[in-house]
C-alpha cells in the first residue's frame, strides 16, 4: 500500500481527494494548518499533523516519522483579490513554503508530486478553450505564485523529481458529505445558495457588459469529485510512467453567471434575487478549459453535469445551515 502525504488535506478539494484516495486503498497522511481547512473534514482513521509548511523543521519531523511514497500538495491561499492587496502573503505560502516542502522531499528521496495549480496561471486568455500551451501571463499575484511554483517544480527535475500540475478551473459541488466552505466566502455558487437559504438577501452579478451572449462572465465549472479523480489518476501516472505533466482540469464547457443563478433557482425553487453590479477587478471575460490533453493521457472526462454540481452543493448547504 502506497503512502501519500496530502498537504491541505482538510480543505475543500484536499478533503474530497483524501476520501477518494482512501477508497482507492492508499494510506494517507494529512498536513494542514487550519488557515482554510477544517478539522471535521479529516477522517478519524487518518494520521494528521497540524503544522505549517513555512516551518521546515516541522516538515522534516513528518518525513522522519513516516515512509512517504508521493505528495499531493494542495495547501495554499486561493483568493485572487486578496493576493492583489497582500502579495507577500501569497508568495510566502504558495511559493516559499512549497519550496520548503520540496527541499525536505529531496532530503528523504521522495520524488513524485501532484500539485494544485490553477487556470489563473493563464491570466486573460487570447483564446478559448485554453490549452496547456496557451500563454501564461497571470493577472493576479495568486496566479503568479502558482506559476512560479510550477516553474520551480520543473527545475527540480534536476534532482529527478517528477511533477504533475493540475490546473483547476472552477471547482464546485460536493461529495462524501463534505462541501465548499470558505471564510469569507467569495465564490459564486456557495454565495448564490446562501441567498436561497436566506443567509443573504441577494446575489450581486459582477458585470453585465462583458462581450458574451448575456453580458456576464463565463467559467468552466468542474465538480470536485471529478477533480479528485484526476488526482488519483495523476498519482497512478507517476507510479507507472514517472513523467511530468501540466494538465487542465475542466469540462470544456462554459456557463455564464446568469446561467448559474438560473440553474440554482431551478434546483432550489427559490427566486434568488440578483442585483446587477459593477465588474470585479481582474475578472477575465471567459475561462474555458480545453480538456483534450487530460482525456488523451488519463482517459479522464468530467462525469458530473451542472445539475449534479448545483444539486450536490445545495444538499450540503442545507445540511450545514
Ligand atoms: N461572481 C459574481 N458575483 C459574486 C461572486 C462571483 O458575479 O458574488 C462572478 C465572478 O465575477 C466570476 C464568476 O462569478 O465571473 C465566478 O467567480 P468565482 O469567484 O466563483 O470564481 P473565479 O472565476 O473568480 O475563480
Amino acid at each position: 500500500m502506497k503512502t501519500i502525504l496530502v498537504t491541505g488535506g482538510a480543505g475543500y478539494i484536499g478533503s474530497h481527494t483524501v476520501h477518494l484516495l482512501l477508497e482507492n486503498n492508499y494510506n494517507v497522511l494529512i498536513i494542514d494548518n487550519f488557515d482554510n481547512g477544517v478539522q471535521k473534514n479529516i477522517p478519524e482513521n487518518v494520521k494528521f499533523y497540524q503544522i505549517d509548511l513555512r516551518n521546515i523543521s516541522d516538515i522534516r519531523k513528518v518525513f522522519s516519522e513516516n515512509q512517504i511514497d508521493a505528495v499531493v500538495h494542495f495547501s495554499g491561499y486561493i483568493e485572487a483579490g486578496e493576493s492583489m492587496a497582500d502579495p507577500y502573503k501569497f508568495y510566502n505560502n504558495n511559493t516559499f513554503a512549497g519550496l520548503n516542502l520540496l527541499k525536505v522531499m529531496i532530503e528523504h528521496n521522495v520524488k513524485k508530486i501532484v500539485f494544485s495549480s490553477t487556470a489563473a496561471v493563464y491570466g486573460e486568455p487570447e483564446e478559448n478553450p485554453i490549452t496547456e500551451n496557451s500563454k501564461k501571463i497571470p493577472t493576479n499575484f495568486y496566479g503568479s505564485s502558482k506559476l512560479m511554483f510550477e516553474n520551480i517544480l520543473d527545475s527540480f527535475e534536476v534532482y529527478g523529481m517528477k511533477n504533475i500540475c493540475l490546473r483547476y478551473f472552477n471547482a464546485c459541488g460536493a461529495a462524501f458529505g463534505l462541501g465548499e466552505e470558505h471564510k469569507p466566502e467569495t465564490h459564486l455558487i456557495p454565495l448564490v445558495l446562501d441567498v436561497a437559504l436566506g443567509k443573504r438577501e441577494h446575489i450581486k452579478i459582477f458585470g453585465t457588459d462583458y462581450q458574451t451572449l448575456d453580458g456576464t462572465c463565463i467559467r468552466d465549472y468542474i465538480h470536485v469529485l471529478d477533480l479528485a479523480k484526476a488526482h488519483v489518476l495523476a498519482l497512478k501516472h507517476l507510479e507507472e510512467k514517472n513523467t511530468s505533466l501540466k494538465l487542465n482540469v475542466g469540462t470544456g464547457k462554459g456557463f455564464s453567471v446568469k446561467e448559474i443563478i438560473d440553474k440554482c433557482r431551478e434546483v432550489t425553487g427559490h427566486p434568488i434575487p440578483a442585483i446587477e453590479s459593477s465588474r470585479r477587478d481582474g475578472d477575465p471575460t471567459t475561462l474555458v478549459a480545453s480538456a483534450e490533453k487530460i482525456k488523451d493521457i488519463f482517459n479522464w472526462e468530467s462525469q458530473e453535469d451542472l445539475n449534479s454540481i448545483i444539486s450536490s452543493a445545495w444538499e450540503w448547504h442545507k445540511k450545514t445551515f
